[in-house]
């Protein structure tokens, strides 16, 4: 069963709020999603760790 977990993060292109969603139970990734606001692709990395913790960081691609 997927688990989703609501991540906030700011766009890092326009600072926009915004709210990812991510499948911890994919173990750590990295993919790219575009910006709702201004359409640029985030690079966005997720990060889980042995405790199951799950930090995301956002990059411009
Ligand atoms: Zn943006």
């Amino acid at each position: 069963m997927a688990d989703l977990l609501e991540k906030p993060v700011h766009c890092p292109f326009c600072d926009a709020p915004l709210t990812l969603l991510v499948d911890d139970s994919a173990g750590s990734q990295r993919y790219t999603e575009d910006c709702h606001v201004c359409c640029q692709p985030i690079d966005v990395n997720v990060w889980v760790d042995s405790d199951g913790d799950v930090s995301v960081t956002v990059e411009q691609e």
